[in-house]
């Protein structure tokens, strides 16, 4: 993905600029946010010059007049700096809008991506990256975008106005201010030379502690069944510990920089050189004890901004790792799919596997598959366990893609589709029915989220499912996992319902009756018959008796096919006998 050649210094260019790119499309917003910003920056030092004539008068002037006057001046440096908090609020308002703006712009990028890729890579690989996309790096921009220039602005046009304001009331305690920053900033840079790269490294390691922890939690049931769970846990461990190592490598000169550098800025150094420096410039008739009163105030501010400078400047580093890896993932070649407006369409729904093989890693699944699923035909595939049924089914809805050969809908490549052509014209019924964590409303309109009540209830109807969904608390708005649990038998309902709603015009079903309960069967299968009327059919079949009547019954075997034709044509074939017979045994 990030190219293993660029060094961390480029990593951290492109980082920079990645950031730049994602900023573009609000660029007008953050400039018009940070003028309004300016010029608040640009009043700052009013309240000083009111205090030193404040001061003058507390000082000089002993008339009568004198409380009236103060009191006029305390109103107005309030004044002052209302306004100042005033125009600062409504440029963080502007670029709260801007970041809003962005943030939808993002989703829309994150949701392209996530349809452009293939669905084995979000379940086996990618899950953690796009986590880590939408969790982590979304709002680490956020910070950047909505804050950052705002507040960037203000700490540095802050003391710069008020140092330029010294230099007009008296040049020398404006070099006295600031005299003690070289040291500061010596201390500093000695200390963390390297650091941005540093940065870059640690955020990640973080990423693969994170993405190791991701494997090690989504990959369990594998992991376990084959007995790896240690060397799993170990790869976390290892990055953890990698990570621990280097975070306090990180940290240590970074603690260390952060004390010796920050003495030359805390409060008793900067007021023992301006005053006391102050002191002799008042003695020899250089500086008056108000200016140099209002010098150490002034002086007292630098701490506060240089800590604000530190930090945003620090989050940027941050910001610009996530930033390239959200630029990365949308520049991710193994998006299989092609963009919307490239796709073609299909008109007729005959579906075609051209010598097509497949194997998972060293171990083949399928071999030279010849195979056509006809309009308004069902197709039922059988074998024994591990035969490649699965396999061949979710190949068609790309879940990955043949190595060798070609599947078509219409003689056009599923390359040539877009995930969302593909996706409605064909929809799956698959053994795990994924049921999500919402109201059963959206569950059945998750393919169609436009679909009115009385369409999802229709749909439900036909699935035999309706008469259920009444009696739950909230009916159709009982929400899954909260207000209800469900049966396996309910749950395949609810998914046959979900692909009744697509009304796409081919269907997979894979051993759609296997997880259900014996009550739950018969209407599973007259809800499959609603869903099967003038489709394209691929079926994975649990009951032979089910697939009796099927137009083509093929037979797969060690992902060859061994023999196909109607159940009166195969009757004689060993293998079909072989399968009629197990099924008598286990029924
Ligand atoms: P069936 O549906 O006929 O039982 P499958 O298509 O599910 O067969 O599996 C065919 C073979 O591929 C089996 O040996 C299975 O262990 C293997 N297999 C299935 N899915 C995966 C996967 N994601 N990774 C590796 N091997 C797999
Ligand atoms: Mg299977």
């Amino acid at each position: 993905m990030t190219d293993v050649n660029m060094n961390e210094k480029e990593k951290f260019k492109a980082g920079k600029s990645a950031l730049n790119q994602l900023k573009k499309p609000i660029k007008i917003e953050i400039f018009i946010a940070q003028l309004i910003a300016f010029i608040s920056c640009l009043l700052v030092f009013l309240p000083y010059k009111k205090l030193i004539q404040i001061a003058n008068l507390v000082f000089w002037d002993q008339s009568s007049l004198q409380t009236h006057e103060v009191s006029k001046l305390i109103f107005a440096i309030f004044g002052y700096y209302a306004l100042r908090k005033f125009l600062y609020i409504i440029s963080l308002t502007i670029t709260h809008v801007a970041d809003l703006k962005l943030r939808n712009y993002l989703k829309f990028l994150i949701i392209a991506f996530i349809q452009r890729m293939p669905i084995s890579y979000l379940i086996y690989q990618g899950s953690g990256q796009v986590r880590k996309m939408v969790q982590d790096d979304t709002p680490t921009i956020h910070q950047m975008i909505a804050h950052a220039p705002v507040d960037l602005l203000v700490a540095i046009m802050n003391p710069l106005v008020l140092f330029v304001y010294l230099l007009y009331i008296n040049w020398k305690l404006a070099i006295l201010a600031i005299s003690t920053l070289p040291l500061y900033f010596f201390f500093y840079l000695w200390t963390t030379r390297g650091m941005s790269e540093k940065t870059v490294i640690l955020d990640q390691k973080l990423g693969l502690v994170s993405k190791t922890m991701g494997e090690f939690i989504s990959g369990i049931s594998v992991v376990r069944a084959f007995g790896k769970a240690g060397t799993a846990l170990k790869q976390y461990q290892i990055a953890a510990k990698d990570f621990s190592d280097f975070y306090k490598d990180w940290c240590r000169p970074q603690v260390r920089s952060a004390a010796i550098a920050q003495i030359w800025v805390s409060i008793p150094v900067l007021l023992f050189v301006n005053l006391g420096v102050g002191n002799l410039l008042i003695r020899n008739h250089m500086a008056t004890s108000v200016q140099v009163l209002v010098s150490s105030l002034i002086a007292l501010m630098l701490p506060e901004s240089l800590e604000a400078v530190m930090t945003i400047l620090w989050s940027y580093q941050l910001a610009g790792a996530a930033a390239l890896r959200i630029h990365n993932n949308f520049q991710d070649k193994s998006q299989i799919f092609v963009e919307e407006k490239n796709s073609k369409h299909p008109q007729r729904n005959n579906v075609a596997y051209d010598h097509v093989s497949f194997s998972y890693g060293m171990h083949e699944v399928l071999n030279q598959i010849q195979l056509q699923l006809k309009p308004n035909t069902v197709t039922a595939l059988i074998g024994p366990s591990g035969s490649g049924k699965s396999t061949l089914a979710t190949l068609l809805a790309r879940f990955h893609d043949p190595e060798e050969g070609e599947i078509s809908i219409d003689e056009i490549s599923l390359r040539n589709l877009s995930s969302k052509t593909l996706y409605e014209n064909i929809s799956f019924v698959l053994q795990d029915a994924q049921i999500l964590m919402m109201s059963i409303h959206d569950n059945i309109a998750l393919a169609k989220p436009s679909a009115s009540r009385e369409e999802v209830e229709h749909a439900a109807k036909a699935a035999q499912i309706h008469n259920e969904i009444i009696k739950f608390p909230y009916g159709y708005d009982s929400v899954y996992g909260k207000d209800v649990e469900l049966s396996g038998g309910q749950e395949q309902r609810i998914a046959i319902a979900r692909a009744i709603l697509q009304n796409a015009p081919i269907v997979i079903l894979d051993e759609a009756t296997a997880m259900s309960d014996p009550e739950s069967e018969d209407k599973i299968q007259i809800a499959l018959n609603q869903l099967m009327k003038g489709k394209t059919i691929l079926v994975i079949a649990h009951r032979l008796a089910s697939i009796r009547g099927a137009d083509n019954i093929v037979i797969l075997d060690k992902g060859k096919i061994c023999a196909s034709g109607k159940h009166e044509e195969l009757l004689e074939n060993k293998h079909y006998q072989a399968l009629l017979s197990q099924q008598e045994v286990s029924l």
